[in-house]
């Protein structure tokens, strides 16, 4: 069976779309992270360029104050007061750079700034006061005495890319200071460390090749010096902190716009449920849960529509319980829910994935089988389906049994629109609901026309009573001698609006089954007496059916209807068959007296189709017997039939009883009641059954002695 399958999807579909938001988190935090890059390096190539550039500034600074410095202290103001420029230090340099030390000694004249004498050599400083003397004894200046070598205040000198780091000057006489120099000292790469706040400054030989470095190259061709400090970490330590950030803010954006989403979902969801909800019982029978006959219908529209060209079929089963009234009104209502709900499952446990089956209401089911390659296939589920009905339903301790009966069609063999399908089924139970139902059968073209109208009896009679559909037409019984008219039978007809007048030899019967021949036969009463006030000293023949018949309130029914249309009850002649009689013969007798004592007329009707028809002319109080037509249609083969005939005339007679012959066809049968003593003809030899109004018309002719009747056109 399918029942909504469609919904649960839409929730499997759900973390499929947390996919785009998580894909977002992603990028956003890879961009970010890439941008936080490049910030980082954009901003690490600047913090190096400026270091360098402070550096180079602190390294000019510290030169220019260091030979300001010097020029102050050593009294050699004038010398470096008219070099305060570059120019001396120019000199001095391009001087040290001629020479392959590290370390360097220079004479110069404090006079001119005439550089005298130069030596280098390792290590100077610490012997320089030898080296000193050794340069001014091995040079020209042989007039200086190396003992007047002052102690002078080492100095620092630092200068960019060109190798003086620290410098020392020793005043030498008056006119002479010897300038020594040596790498920079711990303390003063300390001190710039922190004033430039360029992390752990220190110097290096060579040119290392980590970009935080700074030539510092040695005097003239000796190999490079390089300053080094440890980059700083700021950008990248921001980036950190940025990526922490990031992260975070990543992270709590993911967690709301998931816990949003969840929260998003939930509410689709129950909105979803609610439709789905909605839309299930709309389309569902509440109690059974199973589709309901809309369901079906479009499931059986769309079978048919899906029907390939060749081999398979659609089956619909319509299914209608038996005794399920019963169940209800002994057990109560619970019961016949229960009922309900396990036949429902029983038969759905029958069916495959893809039958359908629905409840269409009350104690009716229906089901649709697809793909079906034999009628075999269907009539075996159709008997599995029965015996799943008659298996007992047990509630409480209480057991209870019914059955089903079950109609099937099929689709294209019985038709190809959803409504001659489902009548074709419907046509199929019908019979074999007639059959004696828990059965199936399946439908037939060549079902009967009479079988249609039976149905349409069952489906449409009780509405005919109401919508006034039923007619009657009267058919005179005349006086076998005189030919007159002496009483009428009303017959009722269906004048149904489209299947014309229906005859009560189909419908009677019909409405017998369905419990409607008490309704239909007051109707017929209430007419025929008010019909019968327009035929003064006419006796009105009504057929009674048994069951009308045994009903307990017929008599008081009778009673009251002549009493309401002021017919007097003689006038009134009820027509019992043998029926009446044969079930409960005191009741019978009973309801008999009753009916006498009211002055109403009896007449034993069809006499001579029965068993033991003298006996109940010997025990019950008729006034009439009615001998049946089929006397007479057989009177015509044998003679033995109209010694009978003629027999049953003379016992009528014998016991005071008045007899009709009825179907009298012909001349001939007319000429032998008459002769053998029948009182009253009836049959289409005098009239069919006519209208009222055609009675009127007879009466009329009749009293104004213009003739006898003549046959009439049946109504
Ligand atoms: P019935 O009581 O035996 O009624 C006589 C039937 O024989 C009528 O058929 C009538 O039209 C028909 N008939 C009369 N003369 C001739 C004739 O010369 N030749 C032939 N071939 N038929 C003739 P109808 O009207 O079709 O009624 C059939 C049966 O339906 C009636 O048989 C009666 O049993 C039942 N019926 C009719 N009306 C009522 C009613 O109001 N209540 C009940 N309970 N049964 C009714
Ligand atoms: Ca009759
Ligand atoms: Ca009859």
């Amino acid at each position: 069976m399918k029942i909504l399958p469609a919904r649960t999807q839409k929730a499997r579909g759900v973390p499929l779309s947390l996919l785009p938001v998580f894909l977002l988190v992603l990028c956003v935090m890879g961009s970010m992270a890439l941008v936080a890059d490049r910030a980082t390096r954009r901003q690490e190539t600047f913090e190096l360029d400026r270091e360098k550039r402070q550096l180079a500034q602190s390294l000019a600074i510290e030169s220019e104050n260091l030979l300001v410095g010097l020029a102050r202290d050593e009294g050699l103001g004038e010398l470096f007061q008219a070099h305060r420029n570059r120019d001396l230090v120019e000199r001095l340099l391009s001087s040290l750079n001629r020479r392959q030390a590290t370390d360097f000694v220079i004479l110069i004249n404090k006079a001119d700034g005439e550089i005298l004498a130069e030596a280098g050599e390792s290590d100077v400083l610490t012997r320089r006061r030898l080296l000193a003397h050794s340069l001014i004894d091995s040079s020209r200046l042989r007039g200086l005495d190396s003992s007047t070598i002052g102690i002078g205040r080492e100095a620092r000198l630092l200068q960019d890319g060109q190798g003086i780091i620290s410098m020392a000057m020793l005043p030498i006489g008056r006119s002479i200071i010897l300038v020594a120099t040596r790498p920079v000292g711990a303390t003063t790469l300390r001190r710039l460390s922190t004033v430039l706040g360029i992390p752990e400054l220190r110097l290096v030989n060579g040119t290392p090749a980590q970009p935080t470095s700074y030539p510092v190259s040695g005097f003239g061709d000796t190999p490079p010096m390089s300053l080094v400090w440890t980059p700083s970490r700021a950008p990248a330590e921001t980036l950190v902190d940025l990526g922490i950030f990031g992260l975070l803010a990543s992270v709590s954006v993911a967690i709301i716009a998931v816990a949003l989403f969840r929260r998003m979902r939930a509410s689709t969801e129950a909105i979803l449920m609610r439709e789905a909800k909605a839309s299930h019982d709309a389309r569902h029978d509440p109690l059974s849960g199973l589709p309901n006959r809309a369901v079906f219908c479009e499931s059986l529209a769309q079978s048919i529509e899906d029907l390939p060209n060749h081999d398979t079929s659609v089956a619909v089963l319509l299914l209608d319980l038996d005794k399920f009234k019963d169940v209800n009104d002994t057990f109560g209502h619970a019961a016949g829910d229960k009922v309900i709900i396990d036949f429902g499952n029983r038969v759905r446990a029958l069916l495959r994935q893809t039958d359908v089956i629905a409840r269409l209401g009350g104690d009716e089911f229906a089901v649709l089988l697809t793909s079906v390659r034999s009628h075999n296939e269907v009539t075996r589920l159709a008997q599995a389906v029965i015996d799943a009905a008659n298996r007992p339903f047990v509630m409480d301790g209480v057991t209870m049994r019914i059955g089903v009966t079950v109609g099937i069609s099929f689709a294209p063999d019985d038709g190809l629109e959803v409504a001659a399908v489902l009548r074709a089924a419907d046509t199929a139970l019908y019979r074999a609901k007639n059959e004696g139902r828990n059965r199936f059968a399946l439908y037939e073209h060549r079902m009967t026309e009479n079988e249609r109208i039976r149905k349409l009896v069952d489906d449409e009679l009780r509405g005919a009573i109401d919508r006034d559909e039923l007619a009657l037409v009267y058919q005179p019984q005349v006086f076998a001698d005189s030919g007159k008219i002496a009483s009428v039978e009303a017959l009722v007809r269906w004048r149904h609006p489209l299947h014309g007048l229906i005859s009560p030899a189909t419908f009677i019967s019909a409405a017998e089954e369905r419990g409607l021949i008490v309704p239909l036969g007051e109707w017929v009463m209430k007419r025929a007496c008010l019909d019968a006030k327009r035929w003064p000293g006419l006796r009105v023949g009504v057929n009674v059916s048994a069951i009308q018949f045994r009903h307990p309130d017929f008599v008081t029914d009778v009673g009251r209807i002549l009493s309401d249309a002021g017919l007097e009850p003689g006038r009134l002649e009820l027509e019992l068959t043998e029926g009446v009689l044969v079930e409960d013969e005191d009741h019978a007798e009973a309801g008999m007296m009753e009916l006498r004592s009211l002055g109403v007329k009896l007449a034993l009707d069809d006499f001579g189709t029965g068993y033991s028809s003298l006996i109940y002319l010997r025990r019950f109080a008729f006034d009439k017997i009615k001998i049946d037509k089929s006397f007479l249609d057989s009177m015509e083969a044998t003679g033995e039939s109209a010694i009978l005939v003629h027999s049953v005339v003379h016992l009528g007679r014998a016991l005071g009883l008045e007899v009709t012959a009825e179907g009298v066809e012909t001349e001939e049968q007319r000429r032998f009641l008459q002769a053998v003593g029948c009182h009253f003809l009836q049959g289409y030899l005098f009239s069919k059954p006519v209208s009222a109004d055609a009675i009127d018309e007879m009466l009329r002719i009749q009293n104004q002695g213009i003739g006898e009747t003549s046959p009439k056109t049946a109504a």
